[in-house]
């Protein structure tokens, strides 16, 4: 063995051991703070008996992920948490029956043991206005803990625009300052008034909320939305985004094909995560269909336009309060198949 084929070996063995961490090509890239989401998270079951009423999971020491069970609301919908060095802020409450503040407060108070504090204040504040994310408001307003003092900010366009400091809504993009840890919000109405999406710079990660995840995109403002999936893509272009994480999943691993609305458990359900490539996708299906909004199933999501009540509405209305009812009566013992 000669000396050039000594050091390639070495080269090559010196790479293969080393731990393979690219760095982006950006020069802010390479200081995003990592984190991991679960291989797949709880939904429903199969045993309601044994189901917490939320899954904790820590992304990083900084950012936790709370999912609602399937076994107190279908809706099963994410929250997050994520702590500056001032602050720490909530996104949304959940849905019925979600019990939150004992999860809650069992969070914060971990997390102040952990970083030797004695206080954070929180801040309450939503994706959307939808009842599947402002139904535990009340209870968590309610918390009256001196070591968790608490700022409400109100599902509405004013009170939002207020908090962000955003002065033209839906144009500009508000933020809040949770203390070394900067957050952007982009106002996107369309799958409701109120939406917004919330970008993390320090994890890259995008919040959007009803408006972008592996599931039905129910759209009731075709055009507001359209316009407010080209403002993310173009408030995006060149920034690192490390995920695109919505509050629900309804989509199976299985591609173009969702679990349908009401299921409790999901045992093949698709990843949380998206990637940026979703809004070019969403962009390009939307554009597709010249202002004539229809329903529409891609791989890793579908379009959901909702217009006024309709026979068919009423219809498929009847369908998933009875498939619904049959879900509950077998809660406790569910198939795994
Ligand atoms: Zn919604
Ligand atoms: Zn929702």
């Amino acid at each position: 063995m000669n000396r050039t084929t000594l050091l390639a070996l070495s080269y090559l063995l010196g790479c293969c051991c080393l731990p393979l961490q690219a760095q982006l090509p950006q020069p802010d890239g390479g200081t995003i703070r990592a984190g991991t989401l679960p291989r797949s998270w709880d939904t429903g079951g199969p045993k309601c008996m044994q189901m917490p009423e939320w899954q904790i999971h820590e992304y990083n020491p900084d950012m936790y992920i709370l999912r609602q069970s399937g076994c107190t609301d279908f809706e099963k919908p994410f929250i997050f948490l994520l702590f500056g060095n001032d602050r720490v802020l909530l996104l949304d409450t959940g849905s019925r029956r979600g019990n939150l503040a004992p999860t809650l407060k069992l969070v914060m108070h971990r997390w102040l043991a952990r970083n030797h504090r004695d206080r954070m204040p929180l801040i309450v504040a939503h994706t959307h206005s939808h009842s599947d994310h402002v139904a535990g408001d009340a209870e968590i307003r309610a918390l009256d803990d001196p070591s968790v003092p608490i700022t409400y900010v109100a599902p509405t366009v004013e009170a939002t625009k207020q908090f962000y400091g955003i002065v033209n809504w839906p144009e500009d993009v508000g933020t809040v300052d949770l203390g070394n840890r900067v957050l952007d919000v982009l106002p996107i109405p369309g799958h409701d008034i109120v939406s917004v999406a919330v970008y993390d710079p320090q994890t890259a990660i995008l919040f959007t909320g009803d408006s972008v995840y592996p599931g039905r995109l129910y759209i009731r403002d075709f055009e507001a939305f359209e316009r407010s999936n080209q403002r993310m893509v173009r408030f995006t272009e060149g920034k690192p985004v490390a995920h695109v994480l919505g509050n629900h999943i309804e989509q199976k691993r299985t591609p173009y094909t969702d679990y349908p609305v009401g299921t409790i458990y999901q045992p093949d359900e698709h990843e949380l995560a998206l990637a940026r490539g979703a809004l070019l996708e969403i962009q390009a299906a939307l554009a597709a269909m010249h202002g004539k909004p229809r329903r529409a199933a891609y791989r890793d999501f579908s379009l959901w336009p909702v217009g006024q009540s309709s026979p068919e509405s009423e219809a498929s209305r009847r369908e998933f309060e009875e498939y619904q009812k049959q879900q509950v009566e077998r809660m406790w013992d569910q198939s795994t198949q």
